[in-house]
């Protein structure tokens, strides 16, 4: 048994991680601020006496009493409706968030695992996008609070992994959708659901032709541990690699819903990326991970947990 610090743990991967974890055996501390979290998804792991919480924001000094075998630092701003509303908290969670939590992980000796982001890319003029892909960038764009404080986040570990020798790990995460995200989140998958499922105009930004390459969050659960148990020190892109464009989105989700609702068009938001799909050539070879549920599939094991949400 290993004793865990999972920061973000209130969030829609924390959470699942956290339950993940304990369903391991293992000990799990859950930190997070609930700025875009919420307990309810932690009601499970609340049950288990292996797991304890601390209500923390992860930029001011982290104080953990005992021995930590492993820090995973989840806590972030994650979705674009969240960040661009609070572009200060998410420059601060990216930045001071992962300095004390690296500090923290490098006095327990503990190994770091550091969720990144597809975003580190940008605007991508390569697809799909390897990991020695250096991105399309605008660090004064609206976008970049996040951007950069992952690509910040990421210099760190790096940083801390040659300066101490820290034992890293770092997961380039895409989109990843399923139970407990947020229906208020402003990502696609919770919108689209919620308009379907309400018999709302389904609202696609731009053409619908910019493309996304959407995760099932057990997939991205089995490949964060993978990634976690697995000895590679750098990047590693974690997604799945089954490419859409928001149009066909739009179609399967109405689909599986069995929703008549219609779709508009409204304005897409500035620097919104065109393409993003993952090679996943590393984490097939060098983690032994890929992942095994299809669009339909997932959006359908969905369904009933966002139904659960409409009041
Ligand atoms: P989420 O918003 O559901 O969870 C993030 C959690 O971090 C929230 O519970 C929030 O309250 C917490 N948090 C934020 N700032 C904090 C702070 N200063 N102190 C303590 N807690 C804080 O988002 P998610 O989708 O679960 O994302 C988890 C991680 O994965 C994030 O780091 C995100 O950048 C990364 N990621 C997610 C996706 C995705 O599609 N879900 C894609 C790429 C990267
Ligand atoms: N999008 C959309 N309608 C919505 C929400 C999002 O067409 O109601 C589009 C958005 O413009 C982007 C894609 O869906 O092209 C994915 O957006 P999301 O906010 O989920 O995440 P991103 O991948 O942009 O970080």
């Amino acid at each position: 048994m290993s004793r865990i610090l999972v920061t973000g743990a209130a969030g829609f991967l924390g959470s699942h991680l956290t339950d993940r974890l304990l369903a391991d055996g293992h000990e799990v501390i859950g930190m997070d601020n609930r700025v875009s979290g919420q307990t309810e998804n932690l009601d499970d792991a609340f049950e288990n006496d292996r797991f304890s919480f601390y209500d923390h924001d992860v930029t001011e000094f982290i104080h953990v009493s005992g021995e930590l075998d492993a820090v995973l630092h989840l806590a972030s701003l994650a979705s674009p409706v969240f960040y661009r509303d609070h572009p200060i908290k998410t420059l601060k969670v990216g930045a001071l968030g992962t300095h004390k939590t690296l500090g923290l992980a490098k006095e327990k000796d503990a190994t770091y695992l550091f969720t990144s982001t597809s975003e580190v890319y940008g605007d991508p003029e390569v697809n799909p996008q390897p990991e020695e892909y250096r991105g399309n960038v605008d660090p004064y764009g609206p976008r970049s609070c996040y951007d950069e404080s992952k690509r910040y986040g990421e210099s760190l570990v790096r940083a801390y992994r040659d300066k101490h020798d820290l034992d890293v790990r770092v997961a380039r995460i895409f989109n990843t959708y399923g139970p407990r995200m947020r229906l208020d989140d402003g990502r696609v998958i919770p919108n689209f659901m919620k308009q379907a499922l309400t018999g709302k105009d389904l609202t696609v930004y731009g053409d619908g032709e910019q493309t996304r390459s959407f995760c099932y969050v057990n997939d991205m659960i089995e490949g964060l541990v993978s990634l976690f148990e697995s000895a590679v020190d750098e990047p590693v892109n974690i997604g799945n690699p089954d490419e859409r464009t928001i149009n066909e989105l739009a179609e399967v989700v109405l689909d599986v819903t069995g929703s008549d609702s219609e779709i508009t068009h409204e304005e897409l938001p500035p620097q919104d990326p065109q393409v993003r799909r993952p090679d996943l050539s590393k984490a097939r070879s060098e983690v032994g991970w890929e992942p095994t549920v299809g669009l339909r599939e997932g959006l359908r094991k969905s369904v009933p947990y966002f139904n659960s949400q409409i009041e």
